[in-house]
């Protein structure tokens, strides 16, 4: 069924100036609370959390006292990040939020029923009260992932990988629920240094780790481990999908068009893949994971090997 939209621009200066001007909204709230009341309240609701996710879900529920709606998508490419609320629904209201030149993001929100006019107005007003707070996420955000990524590639770095890994590995020990890890290397990176020169080398790390991320669901599992190698989690995998994933992972990066001058340059991975023995630590894991790895090594290069 083919479902509408009706498309907007949010920009947060001229939500700032209905939200101080409230009795100059385009529409009264028919609901029984005022929508100035649930305003005032959402506003409060908001100031408990610098989390994006948290903020979203806080405005999601509380637009339903001024509209119900079923699903709330939200989607800030440049940031990498995205975060859906609810089921979909065939007719949906967009709002590109900005403040000053700032991007914020795509706000989609969907239900069965057609939006009314009025029912815009309110969303709109509400809206005004979430533009504030998701800036300040988004610079929490950018600082926090700042400290955690590493500069070259955007993985993540020692730091994020030493606290992921630890977390995982007690997840996956509580709820009895496989875990996996790659450990992946470029195969002769020397030789392309070397070659090419040092910089061409940085390029192609930036390369390798743009196929890691987009050969994967959840990019936050990707760290730089080390110069060239990179280490990837795979929550709730077995050994033999973690298995599969590395195939992908290596297929991507071999077909990769990585270029210098105009010339084109082969690129390849070797990989180790581990699963989480009941008796392990994270650092057990990482272990084995190294041993498969130098076994592609030593078997050739550009191939998969699966750890004990
Ligand atoms: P192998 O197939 O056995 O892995 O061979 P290799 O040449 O990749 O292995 P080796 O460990 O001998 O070389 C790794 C190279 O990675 C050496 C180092 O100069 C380079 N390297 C490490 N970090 C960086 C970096 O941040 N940028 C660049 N351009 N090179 C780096
Ligand atoms: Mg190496
Ligand atoms: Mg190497």
């Amino acid at each position: 069924m083919a479902g509408s939209v009706q498309s907007n621009t949010i920009d947060f200066d001229t939500a700032r100036l209905q939200i101080a001007q409230p009795r100059r909204r385009r529409v009264q709230s028919q609901t029984p609370r005022s929508l100035e009341s649930i305003r005032q309240q959402l506003v409060s609701m908001l100031q408990t959390s610098l989390e994006m996710e948290r903020l979203l879900a806080i405005f999601f529920q509380e637009l339903q006292h001024a509209c119900p709606i079923d699903a709330l998508s939200y989607q800030n490419a440049p940031v990498e990040l995205r975060i859906e609320l609810g089921q979909r629904g065939s007719h949906s209201a967009s709002y590109r939020l900005t403040h000053e030149s700032q991007y914020l993001g795509e706000l989609v929100l969907r239900r069965q029923q057609r939006f009314e006019e009025a029912e815009l107005a309110r969303i709109e007003t509400l809206i005004g009260a979430l533009l504030f707070p998701m800036r300040n996420a988004l610079m929490y955000r950018d600082a926090l992932r700042s400290a955690l990524r590493d500069g070259l590639t955007g993985t993540g770095n020692r730091v994020a990988m030493d606290k992921t890994l630890e977390r995982e590995v007690a997840m996956a020990k509580r709820h009895q629920q496989p875990l996996s890890a790659l450990l992946i290397d470029i195969d002769h990176f020397k030789n392309l240094n070397d070659q090419w020169g040092h910089q061409s080398g940085d390029e192609a790390l930036r390369s390798v780790a743009n196929a890691i991320k987009s050969s994967l669901r959840n990019i936050d599992m990707v760290f730089r481990y080390g110069g060239e190698e990179f280490l990837v989690l795979l929550t709730n995998t077995s050994r033999q999908d973690a298995l599969m994933i590395a195939e992908r992972i290596r297929q991507n990066i071999d077909s990769l068009q990585f270029r210098v001058n105009s010339q084109n340059i082969p690129l390849s991975v070797s990989l180790g893949c581990a699963s989480l023995h009941s008796d392990e630590n994270g650092s057990d894991l990482i272990q084995r994971a190294d041993q498969a790895l130098y076994q592609a090594k030593r078997n050739g290069r550009n191939q998969v090997s699966l750890a004990v």
